[in-house]
């Protein structure tokens, strides 16, 4: 079977360090939208600069943006390659625009995972976190250090803290998931696609979790 994963899951739980290692390991693309946003703001293009503000405000990008994004990234994809979709959908209104595009294609997702943490938890794992300002991918101050402290270990570039993990801005992201996407946690569940994550362990304990989850999908 090919996997179609959803991730949703507040800011912090660790849906792209799970997304990263399971697309690495089931040779899944990996559609991040807030990764393909910063690749825009850091480029500065026009759409880059249109929504940096909004992204470092905490706030959502509109939906039609990043729908348009993740179209693109899937068009490419053809029918025999999975992906998992991380940090989108993150409204309603997203979730249907995706029905839309997954229907035009011929696509059906197979599961929708919830990757749940504590406040606690996810204000420990943003403000330690840092990640490759060249190839995104994500390492922990404390629980997920590079070899060489401050450098990437896949492509050695230099690590840098997102603007938006600064403390003042993390409480807004908190408070637009819980008002903008808690909702497509019920959402999925009346699909029949959820599956709830507890992710407040160590990195390896909750990938092995959704691993188990997956092997019954597959
Ligand atoms: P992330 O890397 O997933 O934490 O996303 C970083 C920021 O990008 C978010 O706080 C939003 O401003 C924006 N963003 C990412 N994905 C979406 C989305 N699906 N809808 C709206 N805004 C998004």
């Amino acid at each position: 079977m090919v996997l179609r994963l959803v991730f949703l899951g507040p800011p912090g739980a660790g849906k792209g360090t799970i997304a990263q290692r399971l697309c690495e390991a089931h040779k899944l693309l990996q559609i991040s939208t807030g990764e393909l946003l910063r690749e825009e703001t850091g480029r500065g293009t026009e759409l880059g600069n249109k929504v940096k503000a909004i992204m470092e405000s905490g706030q959502y990008v509109e939906d039609e943006i990043v729908a348009e994004l993740v179209e693109n990234k899937l068009k490419e994809l053809g029918e025999e390659k999975g992906f998992i979709l991380d940090g989108f959908p993150r409204t309603i209104k997203q979730a249907g625009i995706l029905e839309g595009i997954l229907n035009k294609l011929g696509l059906k997702l197979n599961g929708a995972f919830d990757i749940e943490a504590s406040d606690e938890t996810i204000i420990e794992r943003l403000s330690g976190r840092r990640s490759c300002g060249k190839c995104g991918k994500i390492y922990h101050l404390k629980n997920i250090p590079p070899k060489e402290e401050g450098k990437c270990d896949k492509c050695s570039s230099v690590l840098v803290q997102r603007n938006d993990d600064k403390p003042e801005v993390i409480k807004t992201r908190l408070e637009t998931y819980r008002e903008k996407t808690a909702p497509l946690v019920k959402y999925y569940e009346e699909k029949g696609l959820l599956k709830v994550i507890d992710a407040n362990g160590k990195v390896n304990e909750n990938i092995q979790n959704v691993e188990t989850i997956l092997g019954v999908i597959e």
